[in-house]
């Protein structure tokens, strides 16, 4: 990184707007850009140049915010799209086809786990769901046929940290990339790339949007695979049919990922991010830093507190001295271990339920990373499609809790857990 992360979370990506001066990023409200003349159409649609041709590829306040995103993660290139979801299809996209799979953590957000065990057979891909804390269980679940490794930095809902390097290496030595969904840290607690992952892929929804007002999603590629070292990925490293036989490792090399995303992934799949959320996320991003070392600051106070009452039976907070995954911020989230964990109130479901119902400053709601304080019971919701092996495998058991901790004064958040704690517990 040739700056710092908060000069560039403010300037990535972006310089004043040519045509205007406008000193913010304007937002390019259009659908289409004139092309200069017929010469100059073709050299864009045969990617001879680069340039703007039609919005659902490609648009300028969508491509500084890609470019800011690439920047804070230490990629070369990312794509932005249209919500996290949608950023884990179109990083799978160019490296799937029918009987493949891939190998993924059990620690995962639970509409990732549904996304991934159960669309996925439409497509005839298939995900192996192994703990990750197992490195001997992950190399033994990757065969001839899987196609990446994947997993979240800090996991979604309860707070675990994955120790990147060593699945990294696994990957490595099997020849197919690693993609880590590195939501919950932020580039600015973790970044995934410099730990040895090849993609990484963003709900920026969440903390890079950082208030709660418009989904969208990224994928952001390191630029040091090599797709033509095995046959194994011929949409990057053979004439690709899709796209008039062009062979994008061949002819892009680094850029090869962030291209086939845009000129096969977008064109044909259309998951894109309209201008007006890349506007709301380029706003947010100008802070991340500042907010994270308030969620971070805030969450430890709040994890510290909740372990110390007895009305509760754990914490899950990687932060806490007491973690087993203590030993891993360290080395992966030095900065902290984020700002989202869970807690078992003593009393089970009912207890849970009626915290939730208690709690008067935490907005219940199905999000997280917002400035506001959240809370939610995920065995009832976010985790709700998942048998009860894959919510204990995925920290999400009945008798837990979701707290994504805001940027609240603390002493507030904590007046109001004790309240309802009381309420659940009486
Ligand atoms: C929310 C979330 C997603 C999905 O993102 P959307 O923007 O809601 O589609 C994926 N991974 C993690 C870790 C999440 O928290």
């Amino acid at each position: 990184m040739t700056q710092g992360f908060d000069t560039l979370q403010v300037h990535a990506g972006t310089a004043p707007d040519p045509a205007t001066g406008a000193r913010q990023v304007p937002i390019y409200q259009t659908t289409a850009y004139v092309f200069r003349d017929a010469d100059h159409a073709a050299a864009l649609f045969g990617l001879q140049e680069v340039g703007y041709i039609y919005s659902r590829l490609t648009n300028p306040t969508v491509s500084a915010l890609a470019n800011r995103i690439a920047a804070l993660e230490g990629g070369v290139g990312a794509v932005c799209c249209s919500s996290g979801h949608a950023a884990q299809i179109m990083a799978l996209f160019p490296l799937m086809g029918p009987g493949l799979n891939i190998v993924a953590s059990t620690r995962l957000y639970g509409g990732t786990i549904t996304q991934f065990s159960q669309t996925f057979k439409r497509f005839g891909w298939s995900a192996r769901f192994v703990d990750f804390d197992d490195e001997a269980a992950v190399a033994a679940a990757i065969d001839d046929d899987t196609r990446a490794v994947f997993c979240e930095s800090i996991s979604n809902p309860g707070g675990y940290v994955t120790d990147l390097p060593a699945i990294a290496k696994i990957a490595d030595k099997a020849g197919i990339p690693l993609i880590v969904d590195n939501t919950l840290a932020s580039p600015y607690l973790c970044r995934p790339i410099e730990h040895g992952a090849t993609l990484v892929v963003h709900s920026t929804t969440k903390y890079l949007t950082g208030n709660g007002t418009v989904t969208g999603g990224a994928i952001v590629d390191a630029g040091t695979f090599d797709w033509s070292a095995s046959g194994k990925f011929p949409s990057l490293s053979a004439p690709e049919p899709a796209y008039h036989g062009l062979k994008f490792h061949e002819a892009l090399g680094g850029m090869a990922f962030t291209f086939h995303s845009i000129a096969i992934g977008l064109r044909d799949l259309g998951m894109t991010m309209n201008p007006q959320a890349a506007h709301y996320t380029l706003m947010g991003i100008e802070t991340l830093s500042l907010r994270m070392e308030k969620h971070v600051a805030n969450a430890k106070v709040v994890a510290e507190w909740l372990e110390n009452d007895p009305r509760v039976d754990f914490v899950t907070y990687a932060g806490l001295a007491s973690s087993p995954w203590n030993g891993r911020v360290e080395k992966i989230c030095p900065k902290g271990a984020g700002a989202l964990f869970t807690f078992a109130v003593k009393g089970g479901y009912e207890a849970c339920v009626k915290l939730v119902d208690a709690l008067q400053l935490f907005s219940h709601v199905a999000n997280l990373g917002d400035t506001r304080s959240l809370v939610i019971h995920s065995a009832s919701t976010t985790h709700r499609q998942l048998t009860p092996e894959q919510q204990q495998a995925a920290g999400a058991a009945p008798n837990v809790v979701r707290l994504s901790i805001g940027i609240e004064n603390v002493e507030d958040l904590i007046a109001d857990l004790d309240q309802a704690l009381a309420a659940a517990t009486a």
